[in-house]
């Protein structure tokens, strides 16, 4: 009961919004890209990118997300010691899940979400803290060796370029990832549940969704200098990184 609780608290606010995967997230697929999504309906997302230093992982999924990874890393050719970092938009249940099959890579999380992901501060938004209280969420042990990156960082992978940017506001340590031109932004926004397009981070799960939005803002204007080919959520929506999709997201 208290399990069927949590989940449909975290589930609450996407009752309306079972879209799946679409389009646009299949077009990450390319011969260094691939992407799996778990969790029905809410599809939380995972991409596993070659890199010329091995293989790096954006988020983790929920539920099956052992499989779902195992399946975007078959499709590269790799398997899960491939894997030498693991990139979280955030640290909330729902995109952490495979942690156990990648525990042996470091993994990189914004300023002040290490704690988060530890579970040693709650989530402010209050359907998370909600869901925490009501079923402990399964976080990364001891065993993971956590590292936080501090506001815009560049991660050096032999001749591959990783770009963090930091995105507080759905949790206070939310980072999005720029990845071989693709900008994850985690739960730092979300999408409409009719039209699927995207939109700023949701109220109810963020720690301050005011502030998502303003550094949504900031995100468009720190990515300049760079090449973005898409921007995709955490719940698996993509769309180009076109002026009409910046300015549904406020920036
Ligand atoms: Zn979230």
């Amino acid at each position: 009961m208290r399990r069927g609780a949590a989940a449909a608290a975290l589930a609450l606010a996407c009752a309306g919004c079972a879209h799946g995967v679409r389009d646009g997230v299949r077009t990450l697929v390319t011969p260094t890209t691939a992407v799996a999504t778990t969790n029905g309906a809410n599809a939380s997302l995972i991409l596993a990118a070659r890199t010329d230093a091995g293989v790096v992982v954006v988020d983790l999924g929920w539920r099956g997300a052992e499989r779902a990874l195992d399946g975007a890393l078959a499709s590269l050719g790799a398997t899960r010691r491939d894997v030498v970092a693991v990139l979280l938009t955030h640290a909330h249940r729902d995109h952490v899940g495979a942690w156990r099959a990648v525990a042996h890579a470091p993994f990189h999380v914004g300023a002040g979400e290490a704690a988060r992901l530890a579970g040693r501060t709650p989530h402010r938004g209050w359907i998370p803290r909600l869901a925490d209280r009501l079923r402990r969420p399964d976080l990364p042990d001891a065993r993971v060796r956590v590292r936080e990156v501090a506001g815009d960082t560049a991660l050096v992978f032999g001749r591959d370029t990783v770009r963090a940017f930091a995105l507080p506001g759905h949790t206070a340590g939310s980072v999005a990832w720029l990845v071989g031109g693709v900008l994850l932004v985690g739960d730092g926004a979300s999408h409409g549940p009719l039209d699927g397009r995207h939109r700023p981070a949701r109220r109810g799960f963020s720690d301050d969704a005011g502030a998502a939005r303003r550094s949504l803002a900031r995100l468009r204007a720190a990515v300049a200098p760079h090449v973005v080919r898409a921007v995709c959520t955490a719940h698996a929506r993509c769309a180009p990184a076109d002026p009409a999709t910046w300015r549904r997201l406020g920036g």
